[in-house]
């Protein structure tokens, strides 16, 4: 049986369907859904807000990507520029656009993918506005967090040193894969495991035969994973007093220079201490791809680069420190070269 569409639904029973998915009574939201605006009662010294959209064709590809996944990616990258900026994030504004054949379960699909993330971040949906559209779907959702105190990416100091959580690439590797693979892929382990293993085989034997690639399911699922599920990273399980923050959404090289042209200052970088998966590393060499590269000119890690003053307590990757002005990588052997974006936009 084949879903109806939206428009065989209705926009009234359509919203109806998504405020009873996501009522709920909380202390700090007094009005929620369902009147003209949403009616908040903040807690904190400072309300941070963020917007960030997603259009179809040109962020996200449905041949690749679920609505479950595309729902979830949503709020997760609002949330990572909430937690950039040292908030929590706490309510959610979401702005669909779609065609008005849209099967209603893509619809219940992406608002579970939604719902999903927004209880992973303690997160609450307080309105909304629901469009069709001629072309491609477009998302968007305005997210509103708190801070007693937020940190900007203005604040680093000469001598500070420059940290990034978890390891970087491995976003941009999994869309390689994705798009030899040409399909979506679920992430539920049990169905995953058995349908990936004959795709790793083959990508294995089409770069170099599986023996020698070593490349599995287990090796590609977090690869993927990062790509279609990020997950965003608070600040307050690796520091205490970030100086300066940005989230790395566009990669690295591209928002430490962000970072540097806020606060005027250089920085020095070490390739050797950029951190990379393992999964990467073998997926990358498999694809016949640089992990370096990757690593420092891949997109949508949505790990966290901070800077922090010397001999702070930080759970972190220290990749360099802050200079006065020359901003350069240095290579294994020692060797400076600039820090620019230009000469790695292989992947743009
Ligand atoms: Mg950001």
């Amino acid at each position: 049986m084949t879903s109806p569409t939206i428009s065989q639904i209705g926009e009234i029973s359509l919203i109806d369907d998504i405020r009873k998915q996501f009522s709920q009574k909380l202390r700090d939201v007094t009005v929620g859904i369902g009147d003209d605006a949403a009616v908040i009662k903040p807690r904190e010294k400072y309300l941070l807000l963020t917007t960030d959209m997603m259009v179809e064709g040109v962020h996200f590809d449905l041949r690749f990507i679920t609505a479950y996944q595309l729902g979830f990616k949503l709020i997760s990258v609002n949330v990572s520029d909430i937690y950039a900026m040292g908030g929590i994030p706490r309510h959610v504004l979401l702005t669909i656009a779609l065609h008005k054949n849209t099967p209603a379960e893509f619809v219940h699909m992406l608002m579970n993918g939604v719902k999903d993330a927004m209880t992973l971040y303690h997160a609450v949906l307080v309105g909304g506005d629901l469009s069709s559209t001629q072309d491609g779907i477009s998302l968007s959702a305005t997210l509103i967090g708190y801070a007693g105190k937020y940190i900007l990416r203005s604040g680093a100091h000469v001598g500070d040193r420059i940290y990034v959580t978890g390891s970087l690439g491995d976003s941009a590797c999994g869309l390689h894969v994705l798009k030899k693979m040409k399909r979506t892929v679920s992430l539920n382990k049990k169905n995953a495991r058995g349908s990936m293993h004959s795709f790793c085989k083959k990508l294995g034997a089409m770069h170099g035969g599986p023996a020698r690639s070593g490349l599995s399911w287990k090796i590609v699922e977090p690869l993927v994973r990062r790509h279609l599920m990020p997950e965003a990273r608070n600040p307050q399980k690796f520091i205490r007093d970030a100086t300066a923050m940005i989230d790395i959404s566009d990669g690295l090289l591209i928002d430490l220079t962000r970072l540097c042209n806020e606060g005027s200052t250089g920085a020095k970088i070490y390739e050797e201490k950029i951190p990379v998966s393992i999964e990467m590393k073998k997926a990358a060499e498999c694809l016949g791809i640089d992990p370096l590269t990757l690593a420092l000119t891949g997109g949508e890690d949505y790990e966290l680069l901070f800077t922090a003053r010397q001999g702070k307590r930080v759970s972190a990757t220290c990749i360099g420190e802050i200079t006065e002005s020359q901003r350069v990588i240095v290579n294994a052997s020692g060797k400076e070269r600039p820090l620019s974006v230009g000469g790695y936009r292989h992947f743009q």
